[in-house]
Parts: structure tokens; C-alpha cells; sequence
């Protein structure tokens, strides 16, 4: 008995799991499948409880539709109004006011071509495609001669080739997301954004990936994944994920555990694991 009580006492306490909310519910890609698996990856850290909140489709009465941020630590957008509605007004207004006051947010790969129109949505993921956006919602994230540069140019913001596998490159090694993990990681077969524009403000590049304009590329550095402080709030945006299977990398599923985990709480408990991919070789769950 004395002996269990001290075995019991020895253990770590467990931190209390961190409350997530998925949103969901219209996206020009198949959110029905990708949703489950968000929750499935952030779940099996151990580290999170996840509730998910499904719009009205495309075309429904969003009248009754007001999901309540206020009880997560963050929440993850897996929604795109690209080919249906946006959220109303006061329900985009409450969920960048909710992170503008601490809460966290996560751009999940289509997030960021969600509410051109949204100029605090837009300054939340500092950077995003489609929609109508070009050089008037701000300038692209380079990366050149070893450091982050703003570039403005005329034209669309948001394209991408054939889904490719590509090298994902680490920026800042020391941000509690990218620690200890490789410095360049071979990315499963998905698509690579590329001259995504916005305001750019406050934002943290962790990684980027070269655009090879033999697949319809840029030839530059194009953001990866990426960090936004807005107001007290933190946000991760990460480009990856535009299906199930390109989740199925470790790369993916690892950044967006460790992204998830630092914009609720500006840390990472999250330990690199042992098959995180390399440079030459994919790794797949
Ligand atoms: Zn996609």
C-alpha cells in the first residue's frame, strides 16, 4: 500500500489536456475526410481534447451558427468559404477577436483562402491565396540570402503545380515548434502554395519549401509554415495537408502537433519522434 502511494506520488502529474476546437463544414476540398483525421492526430498526442463545429452547408441559414471559441485554448480551421459562403460578419469579427485576445489559431493548408474580404482575418494568417487576392492585400514571404524579405509584385495571389513530394526546409531551429527536428525533411507528395499575399505583419517564418517552376513554381522559397503573433493571440499556419494522404506524413502530422500545442499555450511538450523524415526518404503513418 505504502509502496503504491509513493509509486503514485512519484509520477508526473499529467497537465490537463488542452481543449481544441476543429471548425469545419464547407471547403473546396474534402473536409468530411480530412477533419476526422485532424482530430485523430492531435488526439493521440495525448495532449488535447477536440471538439469539431460543422457549419450549415453551402446555401443554409447561418443565423443559428455561433460557435463558442471562448471555451478552447485554440482553434483549428479546416473551413474555406473559396467555392461557398462566408461566415457572417460578427462571427468572423468574434473569432479574431477571440484570438486578438489571447485565444490560438491554426490555418489547416485551404484556411488561408478563406474571407478575402476579412481584413482581420487576413492580418491573423498573414498571408493567403485566391479569393481575388493580389498585390492589394499585401506583399509575398521570401526567402533570400538567409533571411525573411517582404516582396510586392502584381498579380494573383495563390497557385501551386502537381502534387509532388518536395524538401521542406527549417528557418528558425530554435522556435519551440521546429526544435530538434531535421534541418531539411522530404515532404510527402501535396501541393506546395506559392505568392500567397497579405499583411505580413508580425509573422515568424519556421520553413519554407523551393518552388520548382518545372512544376508550374515560382523558383523561389515559398512559406511553409509559419507563425503570426495577432494581438495576444498566437497563430500557426501551416500550407500543408490538402488530403489525407499527404497527411499521412510524419513532417505533416508532427508540425501540426507541435503548431496546434505552442499557439495554445506558447510551448511544445512534444518530443521529435524516431520516424520523422529525412531529406532523401518520405515518411509515412
Ligand atoms: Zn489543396
Amino acid at each position: 500500500m505504502w509502496l503504491a502511494m509513493v509509486a503514485a506520488c512519484a509520477m508526473p502529474l499529467a497537465a490537463a489536456p488542452i481543449p481544441v476546437l476543429i471548425v469545419d463544414g464547407q471547403n473546396n476540398h474534402k473536409w468530411q475526410e480530412t477533419t476526422p483525421v485532424l482530430k485523430r492526430l492531435l488526439e493521440e498526442t495525448g495532449k488535447f481534447t477536440v471538439d469539431v463545429s460543422t457549419s450549415p452547408a453551402k446555401g443554409g441559414d447561418f443565423s443559428t451558427y455561433n460557435p463558442d471559441f471562448a471555451k478552447y485554448k485554440v482553434v483549428v480551421s479546416n473551413y474555406s468559404d473559396y467555392a461557398g459562403d462566408p461566415w457572417p460578419e460578427a462571427l468572423r469579427k468574434k473569432l479574431t477577436d477571440y484570438v486578438g485576445a489571447g485565444g490560438g489559431f491554426v490555418s489547416f493548408h485551404a484556411a488561408d483562402n478563406a474571407f478575402p474580404m476579412d481584413k482581420e482575418y487576413n492580418r491573423m494568417i498573414a498571408v493567403g491565396g485566391w479569393g481575388g487576392r493580389t498585390e492589394k492585400d499585401g506583399p509575398m514571404i521570401r526567402f533570400r540570402d538567409g533571411k525573411m524579405v517582404l516582396e510586392t509584385k502584381p498579380g494573383k495571389a495563390g497557385s501551386h503545380g502537381k502534387r509532388l513530394p518536395y524538401v521542406v526546409v527549417t528557418r528558425d531551429a530554435k522556435h519551440p515548434i521546429m526544435k530538434g527536428l531535421p534541418a531539411e525533411w522530404l515532404h510527402h507528395e501535396d501541393e506546395l502554395y506559392d505568392s500567397l499575399k497579405g499583411p505580413a505583419e508580425n509573422v515568424g517564418l519556421l520553413a519554407t519549401a523551393w518552388s520548382d517552376p518545372a512544376n508550374r513554381g515560382t523558383g523561389e522559397n515559398e512559406p511553409a509554415l509559419m507563425t503570426v503573433r495577432y494581438g495576444k493571440g498566437r497563430v500557426f499556419h501551416t500550407i500543408l495537408g490538402h488530403d489525407v494522404e499527404a497527411m499521412r506524413c510524419v513532417g505533416f502530422i508532427v508540425t501540426l502537433q507541435r503548431g496546434t500545442e505552442w499557439a495554445a499555450t506558447g510551448k511544445v511538450t512534444q518530443k521529435a519522434p524516431k520516424d520523422f523524415p529525412g531529406k532523401e526518404k518520405v515518411s509515412l503513418r
